[in-house]
């Protein structure tokens, strides 16, 4: 893998090299939180110090909240056409781009999910690493360093960028703005590395204890804890919304009004819902709250684990931020610790 500098008198002339392969999407601030949105000029790509948390994590371009993906009519059925442009998303912090590869894998394995997987090609992760704020706990969950699945990230040490090249398409970001980005990387950047690895692993203040929790868990299953939370759970579907790596979705058919004509749609859902567990003949296999909960949290703590080797929780925080009556991550771990 490929390390070289970006000096920060430089750090302008970057949008115009990324413009060159797509649209340049990064946070931009929306009230008091950020969203990710299409940057149209280059004063307005902005490089933040401190963790940005957007409303909605990456998954919003590799799965749309909703679309169609058949149309029908009495005479044919046609996939509708769709241009995707290539979009390059920078200052993707490293816990999402941890979740980007579970993504990965969830989508490509068993099954190939082809929705995802044309639109995952077209996109390109400029990542950035960033001191955490009181909500994050990716160091944690072992998510706060990445090492792959971005195609160039970037590591703020004060006058300069340390630039990590991950992929072919990174090295051609890096070929077409061979003017800016410098191989001339001395040892002596080494002890800058160093001590902004150490002040970073400092700053970490949310000390969520997993250990344990994938057994606990399993012990726990039948706990009066559960019950509680789903008295209080609004079944609003908020965090499965916000998490990076929640997946539900839905697929139904819609008739036009003469009833010729249709179209299929699909879009997300959440497990936290009631009808998301409804089944022919009205039966629902997770009719209280308290069992959808417990589905949520034992996907994200320890069924996961079983299928792909690490828990499904990346330690962004936004669920501790959204959940309007503070069920989340941290107080599940609490209630299971005793
Ligand atoms: S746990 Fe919180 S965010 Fe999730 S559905 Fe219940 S109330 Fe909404
Ligand atoms: S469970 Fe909460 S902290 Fe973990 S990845 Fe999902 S939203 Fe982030």
């Amino acid at each position: 893998m490929r390390v070289l500098k970006l000096s920060k008198k430089d750090e302008k002339k970057l949008y115009d090299v990324l413009n060159k392969f797509g649209e340049v999407w990064a946070p931009v601030p929306k009230g008091s939180r950020y969203v990710y949105d299409k940057i149209e000029k280059k004063e307005d790509l902005v490089s933040y110090n401190e963790f940005v948390r957007t409303i909605l994590p990456i998954k919003k371009f590799l799965m749309p909240q909703d679309f169609n993906i058949l149309n029908l009519s009495p005479s044919k059925f046609e996939t509708p056409k769709v241009d995707i442009p290539t979009r390059v998303i920078v200052g993707v912090p490293p816990c999402e781009i941890h979740a980007l590869n579970i993504l990965d894998k969830f989508y490509t394995t068993d099954f190939v999910d082809n929705y995802y997987m044309e639109r995952r090609e077209k996109v390109i992760i400029i990542g950035k690493s960033s001191l955490p704020d009181e909500y994050l706990f990716s160091h944690k969950t072992n998510t706060s360093i990445v090492e792959e699945g971005y195609d160039l990230f970037f590591i703020d040490l004060g006058d300069y960028y340390l630039v990590w090249v991950g992929s072919e398409k990174g090295d051609d970001i890096v070929r077409l703005g061979s003017d800016i980005f410098s191989e001339d990387v001395p040892v002596d950047v080494a002890h800058d590395f160093v001590a902004y690895r150490e002040k970073r692993r400092k700053a970490f203040t949310k000390h969520i204890d997993l250990e344990g929790v994938t057994d606990l868990m399993e012990l726990m299953y039948d706990a009066d804890f559960w019950d509680e939370f789903g008295e209080k759970c609004l079944s609003c579907g908020q965090c499965t919304m916000v998490c990076p790596t929640c997946t539900c979705f839905n697929v139904i058919d819609e008739l036009e009004l003469n009833k010729d004509e249709g179209h299929r749609r699909r879009y997300w859902d959440s497990c936290m819902f009631k009808d998301y567990s409804l089944v022919a003949g009205q039966h629902n296999f997770r009719e209280s709250r308290a069992e959808r909960l417990k589905l949520w949290y034992t996907h994200k703590l320890k069924a996961f684990i079983g299928h792909f080797g690490s828990p499904s929780c990346v330690g962004c925080g936004r669920c501790i931020i959204t959940c309007p009556v503070e069920i989340n991550v941290e107080t599940v771990v609490e209630k299971l610790k005793g």
